[in-house]
């Protein structure tokens, strides 16, 4: 028998590193399972929408794919449990349907709680600050505190605070999370709000009734309700399983107990969901009766794959991963010296990472990005003059063109330049993705640049991993990217 096939009957461990072609073993080993043993039900769970639906389209891109439930985490849970209460999302933008409902409810809550300073001018900001509150919001409580800086001391504490408090209805490092997203959501003196242990409770309690009464749920306690339900299938896959929080592992633990064969497949030094629980422990201590683990990996060059290495100092297997190819650059730049134009004019796809998503606004203003908006209908047209006039060399109406068009010209000489096709140039706008090393897991570019900037000092073995994600994004290339007036995070302090 392959090594590299699951086994049967027993629980198998797939340990894959970045670029290693984790997905592509899971996705041959269904087809070879749905063929062989056509009799026995598979399901498949991941972590996001996202990889859900690359998993199905591989899978349908080959054979049918019918036979195989493929689902989150929640959506197999939500299907398990048949609850009827309504969901309401913190983050309205894992909303479908029910965005106008759930903004209502947290409206309408943060009326409740704050009635005694609510002011109907409060425009709840969902797009932004929700995000950044994770840390932030431990942060701050920590100020409020008297702490010196956000340290996990704190965050323990405050849980099982709340576990003695409220027993098993929220008896995980989750609720934090949440609550520091209830904290976001009002916008008034924003962490001026808990400055007591006392009051921290009140606000679970407040919430936890508000949502009895009006009949609603959230993500976690979806999870809880499934506990007591058992998953009907023969083979249970859980990719990303590094991803789980604290509460979806006892699920999928739970769950595993009463199926025969089940798979987990991950990366743990991926886990970089400390503050929703998760921990590279899940998958390392998992215990399975066959493991597989993927060295080779073909997206990272050797460079990219030593720094990596030097960063992370893993001691559980990321040293032997290994790598044949020879190409790719690491460099570091300052952000004055940095051409972002010409960048996008060379490659189709660029991943410009930041650690927060403040890094990105910021950052974003201070490029000369002149990709940033897509073309008008007039600028199109004007282009496609140019181009004609270009292969005329009608410098003098070229010049006229330009004048009109002043605010795109530097745009359409680079593009002139390099020879680019109308239809060229309207894709190079797609090119560059300035994301979160957050969102950027399970992706990855051509090229990634780093911005090398922390806001505050953080010694941690997650924020080493954080630094870990974001670089094996890359494809090729890295560029560091600094400014001399800003802070540098001591993650990246090997790479000059
Ligand atoms: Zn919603």
């Amino acid at each position: 028998m392959n090594s590299d096939e699951i086994i049967l009957g027993v629980h198998n461990k797939i340990i894959g590193y970045p670029g290693t072609g984790k997905t592509t073993l899971l996705i041959n080993e269904l087809i070879r399972l749905r063929n062989n043993f056509s009799e026995l039900r598979i399901t498949y769970l991941s972590f996001t929408n996202e990889a859900v639906n690359t998993a199905r389209d591989r899978l349908f891109a080959r054979t049918d794919g019918k036979s195989v439930v493929f689902g989150t985490i929640h959506s197999i849970a939500k299907r398990v449990t048949a609850n009827s209460r309504k969901l309401i999302h913190w983050d309205t933008r894992n909303c479908e349907i029910c965005k106008s409902s759930c903004e209502y409810h947290l409206r309408e809550f943060a009326k409740l709680y704050t009635s005694w300073y609510y002011d109907e001018e409060i425009k709840l900001d969902y797009t932004f600050t929700k995000y950044t509150l994770k840390m932030d919001g431990l942060y701050a409580l920590n100020k409020n505190f008297n702490e010196p800086v956000f340290d996990m001391t704190l965050h323990y504490a405050l849980s099982s605070l709340i576990v003695s408090n409220f027993g098993s209805e929220v008896f995980d490092k989750q609720i934090i999370y949440r609550i520091n997203k209830l904290v976001s959501q009002i916008d008034i003196p924003r962490y001026s709000l808990l400055t007591s242990l006392e009051e921290l409770m009140d606000f679970t309690i407040e919430w936890l009734e508000y949502k009895k009464n009006n009949g609603l749920f959230e993500f976690d306690d979806l999870i809880l309700h499934a506990m007591d339900k058992s998953l009907d299938t023969d083979i249970l896959i859980v990719d990303e399983f590094q991803d789980l929080s604290t509460l979806q592992y006892q699920l999928i633990s739970k769950w595993g107990e009463n199926i025969d064969t089940v798979v987990v497949a991950g990366d743990y030094n991926q886990s970089i969901y400390g503050f929703q629980g998760g921990t590279p422990q899940f998958l390392l201590d998992f215990e399975c009766g066959h493991k597989i683990v993927l060295r080779h990996t073909y997206r990272l060059p050797r460079k990219v794959l030593e720094i990596a290495k030097d960063i992370l100092q893993d001691e559980n297997g990321f040293n032997s991963v290994y790598s044949n190819r020879d190409d790719g650059d690491i460099s570091r730049i300052n952000l004055e010296e940095i051409d972002i134009n010409q960048l996008i004019i060379e490659y189709d796809s660029i991943f410009l990472l930041c650690r927060t998503n403040r890094q990105i606004k910021e950052l974003d203003n201070k490029l000369n990005n002149l990709f940033r908006n897509r073309l008008s209908i007039a600028e199109r047209a004007a282009y496609a003059r140019m181009l004609n006039l270009y292969r005329n060399r009608q410098r003098g109406k070229i010049n006229e063109l330009l004048k009109q068009h002043s605010g795109r010209g530097e745009l359409f000489l680079l593009a002139m330049d390099n020879g680019l096709t109308l239809q060229q140039l309207e894709k190079k706008f797609s090119v560059l993705q300035m994301k979160t090393i957050h969102a950027s897991k399970g992706l990855e570019a051509d090229i990634v640049i780093l911005y090398d900037q922390s806001d505050r000092d953080m010694y941690s073995d997650e924020e080493r991993r954080v630094w870990y994600v974001g670089l094996t994004r890359s494809r090729g290339s890295l560029i560091i990217l600094q400014e001399i007036t800003r802070k540098r995070t001591n993650y990246l302090s090997l790479i000059q």
